[in-house]
Parts: C-alpha cells; sequence; structure tokens
C-alpha cells in the first residue's frame, strides 16, 4: 500500500481546488490539477498504472507541493501528505532528478549542515533561553543575516551552532522517512519551542514535532516575544524612503499560509513598518517550491512571471519573504526584470528598522 487510505478516499472529486492551482492555471489540462493527480494517485494505487508510468512521473514532478488546494477543499484532502506519500513511493533512484539527490546528500549528515555555515556569519549565540531558533541549512549558507538578525529581534533566542537539518528537503523530495527522523533528531537537540525564519521548514516539523513545539518567526514576534517585550516596531519607527513611509509588499510562504495558517502576523508586523500594499497573488505560489526552481526552471519562471508584472506595476520600495527558497527565487526574477524593488526576508528588514530606521 502506497498511500495511507483514508486520505485517498477522502476526495470526492468535486473540483473545487482547481481555480486555486497554479499547474492547472497554466495548462487547463485536468491531469495537471489537485482532481487529476489525485486520479493518477488511485490508478497507482489499484495497479491500473505502474509505478514507472512517465505520466505519473511527470506530473508528480510538474506539482509545485504548494498545498493551495488543501485550504480550499470542503473534504479535507490533506494533498501535501498525499504528495510526499507519492513522490515516496515513485522518486526512487535515478527516478529521482539529479540535482535533488545531490542537494539531498549535501544535508543528509549533520556535520556537512555544519561544513555549510562553517565561514558564513550566522547566529551563533548561546542563551540557555526556553526557545531555540532553527538554522535552515541552506539559509545559513545563503542567507547567514537572517538569523542574525532574528537573534537581535529577540535576544532571548538560543541558538545552537551544531543543530543538522529538519529534513523538510527530504520529505518533500522522496525521502519520507529520512524526512521525519531528521526532524525528530532536531527536536531531540533543540528541547522546548523552536522558532524557525523559513516557512517550509515550520510547517514539515510542526508536522512532526507537533504544532506546539514550532513557531514561524513573525509569529513569535507577535505573540510570545511581544508579550515578552522583545518586538517590533522598534524605535526607530517606520522606514522612510525619500522621507516618507516605504511602501513595502509581502509574498507569503506557501507552507506557512496553507500548511499553518499563518498569513496575518507577517502583514501586521509590515503594516508597523510603512505603508503595507498587498500584492495582487501574494498568498499564490512564487515558483521558488524547494528544488522547483532548480528541478523544472522554465515552468519556474512562469509561475513567477504574473508575480513581477504585478510588482511592475505597484513599484514597491521593498518586497518581504519569510522563506529562504522565496528570498532567492524573487531576488532573481526582480533583477531579471530590472525592477528596483528590493527583496529582503522579514527578520532582515524588521531588524534594520530597530537599529536604525533605514530598512538595510
Ligand atoms: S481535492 Fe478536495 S477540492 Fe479537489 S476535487 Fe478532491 S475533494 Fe474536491
Ligand atoms: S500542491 Fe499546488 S501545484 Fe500541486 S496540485 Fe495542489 S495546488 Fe496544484
Amino acid at each position: 500500500m502506497t498511500f495511507t487510505p483514508d486520505l485517498l478516499s477522502r476526495c470526492i472529486s468535486c473540483g473545487f481546488c482547481l481555480p486555486a492551482c497554479p499547474t492547472y492555471e497554466l495548462t487547463k489540462d485536468e491531469r495537471s490539477s489537485p482532481r487529476g493527480r489525485i486520479a493518477l494517485m488511485r490508478a497507482l494505487e489499484t495497479g491500473t498504472l505502474p509505478m514507472n508510468d512517465p505520466g505519473v512521473a511527470e506530473e508528480s514532478s510538474f506539482c509545485l507541493g504548494c498545498r493551495a488546494c488543501e485550504v480550499v477543499c470542503p473534504a479535507g484532502v490533506e494533498y501535501g501528505q498525499l504528495l510526499e506519500e507519492w513522490r515516496d513511493a515513485t522518486w526512487r533512484g535515478r527516478r529521482r532528478p539529479v540535482v535533488v539527490r545531490a542537494l539531498l546528500r549535501a544535508v543528509d549528515r549533520t556535520w556537512k549542515v555544519r561544513l555549510l555555515g562553517l565561514f558564513r556569519r550566522h547566529a551563533r549565540r548561546r542563551t540557555g533561553g526556553s526557545a531555540s531558533l532553527m538554522l535552515g541549512c541552506f539559509e545559513r549558507f545563503l542567507y547567514p543575516k537572517v538569523s542574525r538578525s532574528a537573534v537581535a529581534l529577540d535576544p532571548r533566542l538560543d541558538v545552537d551552532p551544531g543543530q543538522g537539518c529538519c529534513g523538510a528537503l527530504h520529505a518533500h523530495n522522496g525521502e519520507l522517512a529520512e524526512g521525519r527522523a531528521l526532524a525528530r533528531k532536531l527536536g531531540e537537540r533543540l528541547p522546548g519551542t523552536i522558532v524557525t525564519t523559513s516557512g517550509g521548514c515550520a510547517a514539515h516539523l510542526a508536522d512532526v514535532l507537533g504544532r506546539d513545539r514550532v513557531v514561524e518567526l513573525s509569529a513569535w514576534l507577535s505573540g510570545p516575544a511581544s508579550a515578552a517585550g522583545a518586538a517590533l516596531p522598534g524605535p526607530a519607527g517606520p522606514i522612510l524612503v525619500d522621507g516618507r513611509p516605504a511602501r513595502i509588499g509581502l509574498q507569503d510562504s506557501c507552507h506557512l499560509r496553507n500548511g499553518l495558517g499563518v498569513w496575518r502576523e507577517p502583514r501586521a508586523i509590515l503594516a508597523a513598518l510603512g505603508e503595507y500594499v498587498e500584492v495582487p497573488g501574494a498568498a499564490s505560489c512564487c515558483g521558488a517550491a524547494g528544488t522547483y526552481a532548480l528541478v523544472r526552471p522554465e515552468d519556474s519562471a512562469k509561475v513567477v512571471a504574473p508575480k513581477v508584472d504585478a510588482l511592475r506595476r505597484l513599484d514597491l520600495d521593498i518586497l518581504v519573504t519569510v522563506n529562504p527558497g522565496c528570498t532567492r527565487q524573487l531576488q532573481t526574477a526582480v533583477r531579471k526584470a530590472g525592477l528596483r524593488t528590493r527583496v529582503v526576508h522579514l527578520a532582515e528588514l524588521a531588524a534594520s528598522a530597530r537599529t536604525d530606521g533605514s530598512g538595510r
């Protein structure tokens, strides 16, 4: 048995999810919709289609895993879990994209993850606090300032530099058991509450360790940290650009919004930092989607294109992200389009506003 039976049988084929699905929006092809993909999973489960069917492989890879279909589903289909089980069954050996295999191997041991951040200036401070900051494996390498900013915002956060990967990458890319094992290992290493700066990691960790153990940074700053007086907007007040409050937008993290229901919190923080502008389509996937932008760059570019159009129309000063993959995707897209909008993680923007009001 490949799929959890109850999950697969829940779908009533109503089609409410189709308009929410970015890949269906691109193709208008039923097979590239959540309902169509669930039909393929059922065919695999009954043996009507073999595990190595090329069409099935194509759809399991074309799906962004954004879980936009979950939040509109009246039957409570947990599509994210079904997708993890699907890839776990079919992305075996050479059927797993080469770039995915390389990334998984890069972070499958704690020492390798530590190596990624060895020469980067990410946060390392031990405080003995009751909450730990999770250092994302690629975030500590690509965006080390994010963890330094998080600690500047709440100095009580404990940062264990010896922590490993949370396993989200593995769970989303066909190594479900390994992904869960890594999350449990991290949960043992970081006792108490775990605060994360990555929506994708937050949702995976919460799934394995329980919702009460994991808090994403914007929710932490709006909730527990705020109650303890460690939060925003800080003494410097709103960020100014040319003497006026900066026009700031947000790109949601799919897993944070659709998996954990966190979307109000980052908006409330940004509204205190400048003039908040809602970006049309902020809730839909930017095309980063974990490894998607690397595995399917052309489709990823198609998914992000309407966002670039919206950003061009809005002419924002700053676009904020709450997930490192989204930061990278949107920085690249904005640069290629020649837009002046700066793309930055929420932690960095909030910490810099607190320090000197520059937003830099
Ligand atoms: S996944 Fe949910 S919304 Fe989509 S067809 Fe099935 S029951 Fe309907
Ligand atoms: S996870 Fe996203 S891309 Fe995949 S079927 Fe659901 S809505 Fe479509």
